[in-house]
């Protein structure tokens, strides 16, 4: 199939044309016909898929043929993204940017963490298209300075992170300030039985579309376990990094403190890294990414929620410093490398400690991940496994105990300033209230 098979205007297909993009992938094939026509989608895409464009073009074709019919007025958002992190809107912005480049629309992000008023400036001037987070999107809407009663189509992307991160009040606050007569679109790694039950409040009659095997980890990413003690990690990483030649990696740390450890210690070697997680500011978060993907940094350190949405053309090499407590999130990680049907590889620093969740993610994966020992590097048989701690200082989990697999059970508060900290703030009350909680982590 050719992407002038699918019915896109000359502008759209202009720019698909520059990004080089040669033909749709399987998600766009599949969504894009479904949304043109108008209908409801519910669609489970991995990350790396193709997904963004996969709603974003057809989205800006709608919007070409109403602007055929409708009359010229003030602009207003006709079309909203709903993303769960920082990261994820801004790259979405970049995406609607460069597919929209030949049109007259105009699209904006709104998150927090931000100075809010250069949005409202924004805001006043007109926007087509809004790319945001719930929290500080509610905050501008309660205070007037965006108004959603014209929305026509609305994209929650990465659904299923949305409501891990516990947004699902947020959701349905903003829903209700968009026409119940509207086109919603619904993209999520996987359709549980919360997807479900959000697709059923929030969709109607939709069209599922489905493209990888549940939980199934991206068939051109090969997968190494290196099997190592605790404290020869980081060692084992810088020798991986320099025998290997490897100009960009993204390291993945459990914690904040311990990506800010690592990323010393690489710098201590020589190896220009560079760490994002929640408690750096959004400016030094989005200065590391820009550093990482021009190059001028090899290593960048992140803890899950920073790296959500990270989206780097050809990223070769992931590396799982830690192994994730929440087996799905393994699949998430490497799923930065080997985008859009490249090779990637993802490589996992793994100790005694990390063997049950090991086990968590394989049995998730219905694979097994292939282990070598590299010289030198040997694990210590007399070493014990210890409680693994979650960083924090709450919320530990002892070692030995299964990981539960429960995603729930993750803190992921990725929202920072502003209402969004109350909000935030409470969420995470009514959280702890209504859970066993046995873990946390941070981001
Ligand atoms: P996404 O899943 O939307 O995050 O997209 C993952 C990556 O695939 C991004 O780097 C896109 O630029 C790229 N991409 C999207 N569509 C295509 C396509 N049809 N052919 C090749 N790469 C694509």
């Amino acid at each position: 199939m050719l992407f002038t098979s699918l019915g896109l205007s000359d502008p759209i297909l202009k720019a698909i044309q520059e990004t080089g993009y040669t033909k749709p992938t399987p998600i766009q094939a599949k969504a894009i016909p479904l949304v043109l026509e108008g209908k409801d989608v519910l669609a489970a895409a991995q990350t790396g898929t193709g997904k963004t464009a996969g709603f974003t073009l057809p989205l800006l074709e709608r919007m070409v043929q109403a602007q055929k019919t409708q009359a010229k007025g003030k602009r207003q958002v006709k079309a909203l993204i709903l993303t769960p992190t920082r990261e994820l809107a801004a790259q979405i912005l970049e995406n609607v940017q460069m597919y929209a480049k030949y049109l007259p629309y105009k699209s904006t992000v709104v998150f927090g963490g931000v100075n809010i008023n250069k949005q409202i400036n924004t805001l006043k001037q007109g926007v087509d298209i809004l790319v945001a987070t719930p929290g500080r999107l509610l905050d501008l809407a309660s205070q007037k300075h965006v108004d959603l009663s014209k929305v026509e189509v609305l994209v929650l992307d990465e659904a299923d992170r949305m409501l891990d991160m516990g947004f699902i009040h947020d959701m349905k606050k903003v829903v209700k300030l968009i026409p119940k007569k509207r086109q919603t679109l619904l993209f999520s790694a996987t359709f549980s039985k919360e997807i479900k039950a959000l697709a059923a409040g929030f969709q109607t009659n939709p069209s599922l579309v489905e493209v990888a095997a549940q939980n199934k980890t991206a068939d051109r990413i090969d997968q190494l376990v290196h099997p190592v003690d605790k404290k020869r990690k980081k060692d084992l990483l810088v020798k991986l990094i320099n025998d290997g030649q490897w100009k960009q990696v993204l390291v993945f740390t459990r914690t904040k403190h311990g990506a800010n450890k690592l990323c010393e210690h690489l710098e201590q070697q020589g190896i220009k890294s560079a760490a994002i997680h929640g408690n750096k500011s959004q400016g030094a978060r989005t200065k590391a990414l820009a550093n990482f993907k021009s190059n001028d940094v090899r290593v960048l350190v992140a803890t899950d929620i920073a790296a959500r949405g990270i989206d780097i053309d050809m990223l070769p090499h992931v590396v799982n410093f830690e192994l994730p407590n929440v087996p799905e999130d393994y699949v998430h990680r490497i799923g930065r490398t080997g985008r859009a049907g490249r090779e990637g590889e993802a490589v996992s620093l793994v100790c005694v400690d990390e063997n049950d969740y090991l086990r968590g993610i394989e049995r998730l994966i219905s694979q097994k991940i292939k282990k070598e020992v590299v010289e030198g590097f040997e694990v210590d048989p007399s070493i014990k496994a210890e409680p693994i701690n979650q960083g924090g200082g709450r919320g530990r989990r002892g070692g030995n105990q299964k990981p539960s697999g429960n995603r729930n059970n993750t803190n992921r508060n990725a929202s920072s300033t502003d209402g969004e900290k109350k909000r935030s703030n409470s969420r995470n009350r009514n959280r702890k209230r209504s859970r066993n909680r046995q873990s946390s982590k941070e981001a």
